[in-house]
């Protein structure tokens, strides 16, 4: 999902300034220019847990404060530097299983976590435990949001669809986290992705399904996995030996992640806090039970 409204707001401010520069015989034609670093601040994310209105929802807003999941993403982001400040929150969404970028808040939907509960796996796949199967898709989702509200907000141009770049946003950074986490949290991730799209595949395709905003579940499955293998072909060479990412497409892989990391190096870096980023880095996120070692389980 995207925050359309917020987007055009704020492109109304950026046509105004271009037309005043013009006015005044400045031109910025053609060229990317960043947001004004005195606007620019790093901690600019704060947190709500939503009372949720069905009580289904409460063991799991329980634990959610329990584990202060929203502390620790607003903790992470704080390198982000934004000129605005932007809400972490998890709420009840009257039975929709979704997540969004809306109104400067990244919003996940109980029901969306809840339904990751419900597809974890019921015994260990590809070396993942049940209960560590669940922790990739849980950052995944709020990555893909935090990659809608990056381009968003910070005005960053993007060519193609705004989903595609919020997936590979999310890819590349569940990537930056130490090995052995993000071979982890890729694989979790993979599984709930590569289970909705043997769902999805299941079903006689409706040609309107293929209008989405969203790439479909198998493409987004492949994608993912392939920016993996293209991140380091030693540490995921396992899912294309056993056959989850196809030759066809792993030979490009390389490419495909080193276009991405170009693009998130000139991009985005800059509105990243080099000291505060190093210290994320360094701390050690996930409390894994499952060993890293390659699996040789099925994923499905
Ligand atoms: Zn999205």
């Amino acid at each position: 999902m995207t925050g359309a409204s917020i987007r055009i707001r704020r492109g109304i401010v950026a046509t105004l300034m271009a037309a005043v520069a013009s006015f005044c015989g400045i031109s910025s034609a053609g060229a990317y220019e960043m947001l004004p670093a005195a606007s620019l601040k790093t901690n600019q994310f704060d947190y709500e847990y939503v009372e949720p209105t069905n009580p289904v929802h409460r063991p799991l807003y329980e634990a959610l404060k329990k584990m202060q999941i929203l502390e620790k993403f607003q903790e992470f982001f704080s390198p982000l530097r934004f000129p605005v400040r932007i809400k972490l929150k998890v709420k009840g969404c009257d039975g929709v299983v979704n997540a969004y970028f809306w109104e400067d808040a990244i919003q996940v939907c109980y029901e969306y976590l809840d339904w990751v509960m419900q597809q974890a796996p019921k015994s260990e796949k590809l070396g993942l435990t049940p209960r560590d199967a669940l922790i990739g898709p849980t950052v995944d989702v709020f990555l893909h949001e935090a990659g809608h509200a990056v381009v968003e907000v910070l005005e960053i141009p993007f060519f193609g669809r705004e989903e595609d770049v919020a997936d590979y946003f999310a890819s590349y950074v569940l990537l930056q986290f130490a090995k052995d986490d993000a071979r982890r949290l890729i694989l979790g991730a993979s599984f709930l992705s590569g289970k909705e799209a043997s769902d999805e595949q299941g079903k006689a395709p409706e040609m309107r399904i293929l209008a989405d905003t969203h790439g479909l579940p198998a493409q987004r499955f492949y994608s993912r996995l392939c920016m993996a293998y293209g991140f380091d072909k030693e540490l995921f060479g396992d899912v294309v030996e056993m056959g989850y990412l196809p030759q066809s497409r792993a030979r490009n892989c390389r490419y495909e992640y080193q276009t991405n990391e170009t693009a998130f190096k000139a991009l985005i870096m800059p509105y990243i806090d080099p000291d505060l980023m190093k210290s994320m880095k360094a701390k050690r996120w996930f409390q894994f039970e499952s060993s890293a070692a390659p699996g040789a389980a099925s994923m499905k």
